[in-house]
């Protein structure tokens, strides 16, 4: 029995139907398929979580199945139990009955070795400098971001980070290709190369000298590593006026400030089973959606938050002054909520929950829209009326 080959079947000891089949080990990683529970595949490799999650201090460990339908993918050990055979190729030895995989710790010494991946190109020489101190969180898109050899997309890729890495920021360069954007160099244990700033979320008062991080503004409304860049802030209506932030369905979308809820709107023609405006047959963008209260005007299930001027951080009260706007509160949508937590008249603390991360209205995928308004007149109530206060998000967020 002890030869049979290692098998892995999708364990029925948790509450899910079905499991993600992802393209690499991490959650950061594309979602190629799900499968039931129950399933059984060939158990082809094994690797540590890319960006070392874990639970009670133990890193998940991630295995690449082949299914029985023949499609492949990796799976990570929680969600696994391990059928009798020989795992010696991937660490965990002979097993001799089902045993949950996250139970077990991969033990290599015995194992043949395994080929290491190929070693990323060298990137563009640079004399070392000393460490600057500034860290940053790679948030550029839900799965993993190229890292090039130089400071511009005409530099070829040597290698890629995971959503959710922590890099070390080791330099700064406008970009070579002269687009608007700097570029940093960055450190992730030693796998070195540039990568554009808006793809980075950057931690802390060592980036201010560096001009890459704004003291005193608010963090991004998601727990830091659990939320990734989608797009920017282009122009009012029909450009795009806000940030889009993507996350998981239900990620708690968290208050920057002290605030009042100056609205919390449940959009009726929104339901558990068709929450998007194109499940009900209309093209995303459609602008019928954009007057119907039944779609939330587009934005779907929606909480606005008014933060006083006395409680916004001075960068913004700054740019605020420089706009003839001295002394506005200024007002935040967070839309496309999947369920609100607040309702009209809340007073709210920092990092409070104010609604679930969902894809109400006018939206493809779960993503928080985040669109920011300055209230000129401070007994303006209504959000339409304070469209010429429209601001780019980033005066008042940091990334
Ligand atoms: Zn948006």
């Amino acid at each position: 029995m002890a030869d049979q080959p290692a098998r892995a079947q999708v364990r029925s000891a948790t509450n899910r139907r079905e499991v993600n089949v992802r393209a690499g080990p991490g959650t950061g990683l594309d979602l190629l398929f799900k499968a039931p529970v129950g399933a059984e595949g060939q158990v082809l490799d094994a690797r540590p979580d890319a960006v070392e999650n874990g639970f009670q201090g133990k890193v998940y460990q991630w295995l690449r199945l082949r299914f029985e339908d023949g499609r492949e993918g990796w799976v990570r050990d929680d969600l696994l139990d391990l059928l009798p055979g020989d795992f010696s190729a991937v660490g965990y030895g002979h097993v001799q009955t089902p045993i949950h995989a996250f139970s077990l710790i991969r033990d290599l010494s015995a194992a043949p070795p395994v080929p290491e991946p190929p070693a990323p190109e060298p990137v563009d020489p640079v004399e070392p400098r000393e460490m600057i101190g500034c860290a940053a969180i790679v948030i550029g898109a839900r799965g993993a971001i190229n890292v090039r050899s130089g400071p511009g997309q005409n530099h070829p890729v040597v290698l890629q980070y995971l959503r959710g890495t922590r890099v070390s920021v080791l330099e700064v360069r406008a970009d070579s290709a002269g687009g608007p954007l700097r570029w940093v160099r960055a450190d992730h244990q030693g796998r070195m190369g540039w990568v554009r700033e808006d793809l980075l979320s950057f931690r802390g008062d060592d980036c201010v000298a560096l001009d890459l991080f704004t003291p005193g503004l608010y963090p991004a409304p998601f727990a830091p590593g659990e939320y990734w860049w989608i797009r920017g802030f282009t122009g009012p209506q029909p450009d795009h006026p806000g940030w889009d932030l993507g996350a998981l369905q239900s990620e708690p979308v968290l208050a920057g400030a002290a605030g009042v809820v100056l609205t919390s709107f449940q959009a009726a023609k929104v339901t558990a089973e068709r929450p998007r405006t194109i499940d009900h047959g209309l093209t995303l963008g459609d602008p019928r959606v954009f007057s119907d209260p039944g779609w939330g005007f587009g934005y779907g299930h929606y909480v606005i938050v008014r933060y006083t001027s006395e409680l916004l951080p001075e960068a913004t009260r700054r740019v605020l002054a420089e706009r003839g706007m001295a002394g506005a509160g200024v007002a935040v949508m967070y839309a496309h909520l999947h369920a609100r937590s607040v309702e009209a008249g809340a007073m709210l603390a920092a990092g409070q929950t104010i609604g679930l991360c969902g894809t109400t209205g006018n939206s493809e995928a779960p993503h928080l829209h985040l669109e920011v308004r300055a209230i000129r007149n401070p007994a303006e109530t209504g959000w339409a009326r304070m469209r010429d206060g429209l601001i780019e998000p980033g005066v008042l967020f940091n990334r």
